[in-house]
């Protein structure tokens, strides 16, 4: 991993977890799941846009059949929570009676997916889980269940594998911390 800080716009980030580490934590999880799920074709959902790079990653590592399916959702804006969710493009898979996993990149305040999970729930889905490569448990205060967590962070603001401030920085391969 580069051990030089960046700068996006006005700030400025340290490294904080390597390309090698996610990796490793990504293929983990990979095996969780094809252990729970490798006969029973999912259906991937995953949330647009952070979650584009870590669901890439993950379904690589996935044996059995699934499918992959993308909704998009906002809720940041520069490097904060606004609470205001808004869902720019919702599910349009049929995913009644199927076993779904929610892909998710990070869960932070929970905002996006107390809002998301009951509108999938509406859908009838044979089961429902959540996967998530990163968790502020912070500031989730056990609001949502992850059923997957990669790494547990504290309530500091991240860039990188898909994760953007600003629009910039999703194309990293590591992921960075805000200098404070
Ligand atoms: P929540 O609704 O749980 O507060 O957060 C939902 C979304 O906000 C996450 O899926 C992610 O896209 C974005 N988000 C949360 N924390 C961070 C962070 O530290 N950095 C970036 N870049 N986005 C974040
Ligand atoms: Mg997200």
């Amino acid at each position: 991993m580069s051990s030089i800080q960046i700068k996006l716009n006005d700030k400025t980030f340290v490294p904080y977890l390597d390309a090698q580490k996610i990796q490793e934590e990504v293929k983990k999880i990979a095996t969780q799941i094809n252990t729970d799920y490798h006969d029973k074709n999912p259906v991937f959902l995953c949330i647009l846009s952070g979650s584009f790079m870590f669901c890439s990653d993950l379904v690589k590592n996935f044996c059995g059949d699934c499918e992959i399916t993308f909704v998009r959702m906002s809720s940041y804006e520069g490097t904060q929570s606004t609470g205001n969710i808004t869902t720019l493009m919702g599910i349009v898979e049929d995913i009644k009676d199927r076993h779904v996993i929610i892909i998710e990149d990070i869960v932070d305040t929970g905002n996006t997916l107390s809002k998301f999970i009951p509108e999938a729930l509406s859908l009838k889905p044979a089961s429902l889980k959540v996967c998530s490569l990163l968790v502020k448990p912070e500031a989730l205060q056990d609001k949502v269940k992850v059923d997957y967590v990669g790494f547990s962070i504290p309530n500091d603001f991240i860039v990188g594998y898909g994760l953007d401030y600003d629009g910039l920085g999703r194309n990293l391969q590591d992921i960075y911390v805000i200098k404070g």
